[in-house]
């Protein structure tokens, strides 16, 4: 017989999760009460009228049919009055608008619907996995564009080589970034959008975070530049916006050549998210954004006890303007792998080395704060404890 696996899927990059999660289950196996802050997974509950409005739907028996495949007219009318209402930005809900099944399956699927082979995409390093993977499984070749601290955390555009400029069809950008926690004004945007036109590359952004942000910091959209809209789509999902990550539920908006590209190609995979989510997630995205406050405020704090935590141990991280996580430097000496594996054997907590976002990681380990006070309290807890010297 011949291997199972492609070619393409034999060369994907090694999982870093694998070795550390081996190891998580070896430690939860011999008992250790292990405390997990390395997914990004909301802990706190859906507010209740989306789930009302989810039950109320499910009893429409003409809500168990298919949807269209670009999602039902609701909840693409309810993205375009988000985003008329949140950014100022008018939007084509029928062209310029489509429902995703989370957003991590349209950024894939928006890869295999624009990139051939030997197509150059950039992404930044380190960042959410799934641009890397999806580029290799469509076999484009990935060029990371380094995040580096010193630049707060965005690409330096004028360090991308001529040669790859010229062969680069489409960029990847995430503010608040995961797992950095940066966030960017709308002039940064502005300079993006201006280079990307200027090079005739596509622009994606990711906005997995647009709505966990602190204090009185509000993430802009990449389509309030004027231009945008010319070679820019942006996706969303309520994922982590509503505590809703078992919904999957999302959407891409934007460049209506490219909205619809995505569609060809998800039209042809998919038959698109059940109708009674995307009602319920219409009465998120039209709802008061002010009832985010809380959940929001709820994040900021756990971040302040981990940083304070950390402080005792010699580690210098900020609290984020927005989404998750805490990106904290590892003690000079360390990987980020070794680091966090002595975290693990010391304390119980996880944490996830910066190398698992990209080889620009290294030097750094990713907190996720998605989990209930106590947990988060009791890990800081432990983690100023450690017996080892940092
Ligand atoms: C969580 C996350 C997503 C995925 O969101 P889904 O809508 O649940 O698929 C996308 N991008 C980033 C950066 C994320 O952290």
């Amino acid at each position: 017989m011949k291997a199972v696996p492609s070619q393409i899927v034999k060369e994907l990059p090694p999982y870093l999760f694998s070795g550390l999660n081996r190891k998580k289950a070896a430690l939860r196996k011999s008992g250790i009460d292990l405390i997990d802050l390395g997914i990004g997974d909301p802990d706190l509950p859906t507010p209740a009228f989306i789930v009302d409005k989810l039950i109320k739907e499910l009893k429409h028996p003409q809500n168990m049919r298919y949807s269209t495949f670009n999602g039902c007219p609701e909840y693409r009318e309810a993205v375009a009055d988000f985003y008329l209402k949140q950014y100022n930005t008018k939007l084509n809900p029928e062209q310029e608008v489509m429902t995703l099944i989370g957003s991590k399956e349209g950024i894939a699927n928006l890869v295999q619907a624009m990139i051939d082979p030997g197509d150059i995409v950039l992404i930044p390093d380190p960042s959410y996995p799934v641009y890397r993977m999806a580029v290799h499984l469509a076999g484009g070749v990935a060029h990371p564009m380094p995040l580096l601290p010193e630049k707060g955390f965005v690409p330096d555009f004028t360090a991308i080589p001529t040669n790859v400029l010229k062969r680069a069809k489409l960029s990847f950008l995430n503010y608040p970034g995961n797992p950095t926690g940066a966030c960017v004004d709308l002039d940064f945007f502005e300079e993006a959008v201006h280079f990307f036109k200027k090079h005739g590359i596509y622009l994606a952004h990711d906005s997995a975070y647009n709505l966990v942000t602190y204090g009185n910091y509000k993430a802009p959209s990449i389509l309030e530049v004027p231009d945008a809209n010319s070679i820019a789509v942006e996706f969303g999902s309520l994922s982590k916006a509503f505590n809703m990550t078992g919904f999957r539920i999302g959407y891409v908006v934007g460049n209506e050549e490219i909205v619809q590209t995505l569609h060809t190609v998800k039209s042809n995979l998919d038959s698109c998210q059940f109708l009674p989510i995307q009602k319920a997630a219409a009465a998120a995205l039209t709802s008061d954004l002010s009832l985010l406050n809380d959940r929001n405020s709820i994040y900021e704090k756990r971040g302040r006890v981990m940083t304070n935590a950390l402080e005792a141990l010699g580690i210098k991280a900020q609290v984020p303007k927005g989404s998750i996580f805490l990106w904290a430097p590892v003690p000079d000496g360390l990987t980020s792998a070794a680091f966090c594996e002595k975290v693990m054997d010391e304390t119980g907590v996880v944490v996830t080395p910066g190398t698992a976002f990209g080889e620009h990681g290294e030097g750094y380990f990713r907190i996720s704060l998605s989990v209930p006070d106590d947990r988060l309290i009791e890990a800081a807890e432990r983690m100023k404890n450690v017996s080892f010297k940092v």
